[in-house]
């Protein structure tokens, strides 16, 4: 189903900088975790809007003449990422558009619920969609909305549609962000060191620029940047935040703050929990790279075991043309991650990973590890089995091939061919990340979908 939508990705906003593109060029640098799919920047120069979109990581689909060219003191940016099928160049973002009221172009983060509903609507109503993306959705709402001004057409548009989404609009002099009710996924605001605006997806793009963090833009808030003043609130939906837990989990920069917490912190907790329910007696911890260093420094911190580097990760093996099929991602695997057989050798290793989707990493790096001369493996996982898919904008497959949905925790140790497997828990994994009341969204683990 989800194939040609709109996943996990990131966006970015600058507005009031006389280097807008250079500034959203450096924060879409931050944020490549979010995607690498392809990269794209629209700037406004007051008059005219300016826009590159390419396949590719940031870096490549950007050089200082390109960068020339998107003039002007507004600028917003997005990676893409998106799974097998298309990679059409349509597809990449910012989505641009003129219409009756000029130009816009948006940037978009999250997954529409209701994308198709909205679609076959328009559809009988005789617009012609350009791409699979249902960010293209909110040009043909805007456009065809009754509204005069379009800030107002941009809240009658949100208001049609349902699901996550961080959104950054750019008109000719106006910048807009949004965030839906439940502000599935994240988006702050920060001010620039000599003037000037930022959003991003990630307060790692702040850090990059010299910006400062000043707050998140609320959930179901407008902000609308407008000339030299501040940025201007507007209230489109009354707040009911179900916050992505899985942003903690995997997605985000642990040096990020999102949600208004430190994400290094939240996975390293995480890992002292996992330390206290799911305890063995072991010669070293491991991390299973990148996404398992936090938690395996606070396994090890807890346990008092030491941590040590295991497994050798190898950075330039990006997202590949290869990735489609079961027996290439075995392949994919094996080319990513080495084994550090000193460290290993004749050692009871404990191994922390983030997150169990379909099995195929922990199986390979069990074997690995075993074939390093490992006496034992104990797989940890720094959250609770993956049982449901996402329709908010993390990219999991299928229920049917989320392992957890489909075998048992001792079924699954089986499969992957460790001593033991443990997760955290739901209880724990909240713990985590202190949260207070019902603010998260757990369905990828729990089933429990709320929109
Ligand atoms: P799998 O082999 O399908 O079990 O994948 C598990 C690995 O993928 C873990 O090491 C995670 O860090 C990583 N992972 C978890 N969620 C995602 C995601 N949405 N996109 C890409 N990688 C992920």
């Amino acid at each position: 189903m989800h194939d040609n939508l709109n996943e996990k990705c990131a966006v970015v906003g600058i507005f009031g900088h006389q280097e807008a593109s250079k500034l959203a060029y450096f924060s879409l640098h931050s944020l490549q975790h979010r995607g690498q799919e392809a990269a794209g920047i629209s700037s406004s120069d007051g008059k005219k809007l300016h826009t590159i979109k390419k396949r590719g990581l940031v870096m490549r689909v950007f050089d200082e003449e390109k960068l020339k060219t998107l003039s002007g003191s507004a600028a917003i940016g997005h990676t893409r990422y998106s799974t097998a099928g298309d990679d059409s160049i349509l597809d990449a973002q910012p989505v641009f558009a003129r219409y009756d009221l000029g130009e816009m172009a948006i940037v978009h983060n999250g997954n529409l619920t209701n994308a198709e509903e909205v679609r076959n609507k328009l559809i009988q109503k005789g617009a012609i969609f350009q791409t699979f993306m249902d960010t293209e959705n909110l040009i043909h709402l805007i456009a065809k909305s009754e509204q005069e001004k379009l800030i107002d057409r941009i809240i009658d548009a949100v208001q049609r549609i349902e699901g996550a989404f961080s959104l950054v609009f750019l008109s000719r002099t106006k910048m807009f962000a949004m965030r839906d009710r439940h502000g599935f996924r994240p988006l702050s605001l920060g001010k620039l060191p000599n003037g000037g605006y930022i959003v991003a997806s990630e307060t790692c793009a702040f850090d990059l620029v010299g910006a400062t963090f000043v707050r998140d833009v609320e959930p179901g808030e407008l902000l609308v940047f407008s000339g030299a003043k501040e940025p201007k609130s507007i209230k489109v939906f009354e707040p009911t935040p179900k916050h992505c837990i899985f942003e903690y989990v995997y997605f985000a920069r642990p040096d990020s703050s999102v949600f208004g917490q430190s994400v290094y912190k939240a996975r390293k907790e995480m890992g002292k929990e996992l330390a206290n329910i799911a305890p063995v007696e072991a010669d070293v911890v491991i991390p299973v790279p990148d996404g398992g260093v936090p938690s395996a420094i606070g396994y090890a911190q807890e346990s008092g075991i030491p941590y040590e580097m295991g497994i050798m990760r190898n950075h330039y093996i990006g997202r590949t043309f290869i990735e489609p099929t079961q027996e290439m991602r075995d392949l994919k695997v094996k080319m990513k991650l080495s084994p550090m057989t000193d460290i290993i050798k004749d050692k009871r290793v404990v191994v922390i990973d983030d997150s169990i989707v379909r099995g195929t990493t922990s199986r390979r790096i069990v074997r690995m590890l075993k074939e390093a001369g490992a006496s034992e493996v104990h797989m940890r996982v720094s959250s609770p089995p993956t049982t449901d898919p996402c329709y908010y904008g993390v990219d999991t497959p299928d229920k049917d091939k989320l392992i957890a949905a489909n075998m048992s925790t001792e079924e699954i140790c089986d499969y992957i061919g460790a001593d033991s497997l443990a997760y955290l828990d739901e209880a724990s994994l909240l713990r985590s990340v202190n949260a207070k009341n019902d603010e998260y969204c757990t369905a990828c683990f729990t089933g429990k979908y709320i929109v």
